[in-house]
C-alpha cells in the first residue's frame, strides 16, 4: 500500500464509521482536485515542515504527500481519527500529535521554516490565527480556508466596502493573498457558507499591535464619518500630525491605507499608555 493506493476518503469514513461532529466544526473535503489546489496555493517549499491543524479523515494530509511534501505534522484533537491517521502513517512519514491545537507550542514542532495549513473549524480560526501571529518568527506562512466573507475582509484594500479593522491588522502583520474559492457543496456535510483560501505570510514590523487595535477601533466606530469628528476628538492628534501623515480632517477611515494606520499607531504609541504588548 502507498499514499496513491489508499482507499477513497468516502470509503474510509464509511469503514471507520466516522461521524462529522458539529461541535468540533467537522466538514470534510473529499475531492483531491480541491485539496491539491489548497496545498499548491500554500507555496511552501517541498522540504519545509508543514503543520496541518485538524486533519480529520486525512484528505489534506494525503494531498500534501501526493504533492511531494515529506515533513508533515498533523495536530488533531478528536480521537476518532487516530486509526485513519495511523493508516496514513503506515505508508508515509507522518508525525501525529493528538492534542488541542490551541495548546501546542509550534516552535517545538519539527524544523523551521514551518508552514501552517488547515481546513479550520470556524470557531477556532480567530484564536488560532492570533496564536500564529504571536509566534512571530516561528511560522513562515499560514494557509487556511475561512468563510469567504472573512477572507475577503482580511485582504481588502482601502476604498473597498469591506475594508476595516480586520484588513488593517492582518495586512499590518502579514502579506495577505486570496486563494481558491471552495463552494459549500465541496464539503461533507455541506455548510451554508462559501469558503475561500487565504495565505498569510508574517512580516517583520515594529508597530505596537495594541496601539493599532485601539486606533482602528476608534476610527471604525464610524467608518463613514470624517476623522475630524472621530479620531481627532478621541486621540491626541494635532493638525501638524495629520499633515505629516498626508491626511486631512475630511478623510474617512475607509479611505485611509493600511500603511497610514500603521504610521498613525507608531506616532501615537508614546502618547497613549496601552501597555507594552508590542511586536519586536
Ligand atoms: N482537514 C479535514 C478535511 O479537510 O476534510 C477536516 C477539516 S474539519 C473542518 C476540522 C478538523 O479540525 C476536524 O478534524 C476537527 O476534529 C479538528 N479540530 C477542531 N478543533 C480542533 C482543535 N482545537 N485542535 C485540533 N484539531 C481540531
Amino acid at each position: 500500500m502507498s499514499i496513491e493506493t489508499l482507499p477513497p476518503l468516502r470509503d474510509i469514513v464509511a469503514q471507520h464509521e466516522l461521524v462529522a461532529k458539529k461541535r468540533h466544526g467537522q466538514n470534510f473535503l473529499f475531492d483531491f482536485n480541491v485539496l491539491k489546489k489548497i496545498v499548491r496555493f500554500s507555496g511552501a517549499a517541498k522540504q519545509d515542515t508543514v503543520v496541518e491543524i485538524g486533519p480529520g479523515p486525512g484528505g489534506l494530509t494525503r494531498a500534501l504527500f501526493l504533492e511531494g511534501y515529506q515533513n508533515i505534522i498533523v495536530i488533531e484533537k478528536d480521537p476518532q481519527f487516530l486509526d485513519v491517521l495511523r493508516d496514513i502513517q503506515a505508508v508515509a512519514p507522518l508525525q501525529i500529535v493528538m492534542q488541542d491545537a490551541l495548546t501546542v507550542d509550534f516552535s517545538q514542532l519539527g524544523q523551521g521554516p514551518r508552514h501552517i495549513i488547515a481546513n479550520l473549524p470556524y470557531n477556532i480560526s480567530t484564536p488560532l490565527l492570533t496564536r500564529f501571529l504571536n509566534a512571530k518568527g516561528d511560522i513562515a506562512s499560514i494557509t487556511v480556508l475561512l468563510q469567504k466573507e472573512v477572507s475577503e475582509r482580511m485582504a481588502a484594500g482601502h476604498g473597498s466596502k469591506v475594508y476595516g479593522r480586520l484588513s488593517i491588522l492582518a495586512q499590518a502583520l502579514c502579506d495577505v493573498a486570496l486563494g481558491p474559492i471552495v463552494s459549500g457543496q465541496a464539503f461533507v456535510p455541506p455548510p451554508k457558507v462559501t469558503s475561500q483560501v487565504i495565505r498569510l505570510i508574517p512580516k517583520p514590523t515594529d508597530v505596537c499591535v495594541k496601539t493599532l487595535q485601539h486606533v482602528t477601533a476608534v476610527a471604525f466606530q464610524a467608518r463613514r464619518k470624517m476623522i475630524q469628528s472621530t479620531l481627532m476628538k478621541a486621540l491626541p492628534l494635532t493638525p501638524e500630525d495629520l499633515e505629516a501623515l498626508n491626511l486631512t480632517p475630511s478623510h474617512r477611515p475607509e479611505q485611509i491605507p493600511v500603511s497610514t494606520f500603521v504610521a498613525l499607531a507608531q506616532l501615537l504609541q508614546p502618547r497613549l499608555h496601552l501597555g507594552n504588548l508590542c511586536l519586536p
